[in-house]
């Protein structure tokens, strides 16, 4: 599915890409003022790294934000840690990066490389749309090789149309999100055009804080150097 067709199916929908240094472009938009922006990524460090700055941004303009993780990411483990440990670090990681950008945290149990695209991870993540009624999201775009981003993405465009339909009934009510963002993300790189740029400036400082509680970031998991790539970007 390419973002033209996913955009005319939910409404006006844009990629965006953070950038200290560049004014935002769509000045109209739901994350160029303040609103409640909630981040939906497969994995935490995907919401911190790729999706963190604009919640950040959002924090410091009076908004609010929230950041939904759909699995721990404990299988990104190094070898010379436990993956229960690991998972564990994850966490906590998680909660102290969105405590110090000033979001909130919700992490669902999906096992890390299995997470699910069906009914059920649909609705689920309906019900947390309907609770938290963001304005705007912002996920994984879909042109990307990593199967629980693809899976988020879809995850993700069935949950925003299940919050919004007012005939399904659920613990809380319908709840229309009017703008989705889709995330730069290195993993997510096939026909992804940016289009949106968000001014970061003011918390450029304080997310690089926030990411660097994860163990990934500071280059202890793997070969992909996460600050660098990031913090260049
Ligand atoms: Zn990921």
């Amino acid at each position: 599915m390419n973002r033209r067709s996913f955009g005319q199916s939910v409404g006006s929908a844009a990629i965006v890409s953070a950038i200290p240094g560049l004014s935002a472009l769509t000045q109209e938009s739901a994350v160029s003022k303040a609103s409640r922006v909630m981040a939906i990524a497969a994995h935490p460090g995907d919401g911190m790294f790729t999706m963190g700055a604009v919640l950040a941004k959002q924090l410091e303009r009076g908004g609010a934000g929230v950041l939904l993780s759909l699995s721990l990411g404990e299988r990104g483990a190094p070898k010379n840690i436990p993956v229960p440990q690991y998972s564990t670090m994850q966490r906590t990681a998680t909660e102290r990066a969105t405590h110090l950008i000033g979001a909130d945290a919700i992490l669902l149990d999906y096992p890390d490389a299995e997470i699910p695209f069906n009914e059920e991870s649909s609705l689920r993540v309906c019900d947390v749309i309907r609770k938290q009624r963001p304005e705007a999201v912002v996920t994984h775009w879909s042109g990307s090789w990593h199967k629980d981003h693809q899976n988020c993405h879809l995850i993700v465009r069935d949950a925003i149309f299940y919050a919004g339909l007012e005939t399904l009934t659920r613990e809380y009510p319908a709840h229309a999100v009017s703008t989705i963002f889709y995330a730069e993300n290195w993993e997510d790189a096939a026909n992804f055009v940016p289009d949106t740029y968000i001014d970061i400036d003011l918390v450029y400082e304080k997310w690089l804080q926030a990411c660097d509680f994860y163990p990934m970031w500071r280059g202890q998991t793997g070969f992909f150097r996460y600050n660098d790539y990031y913090s260049s970007l």
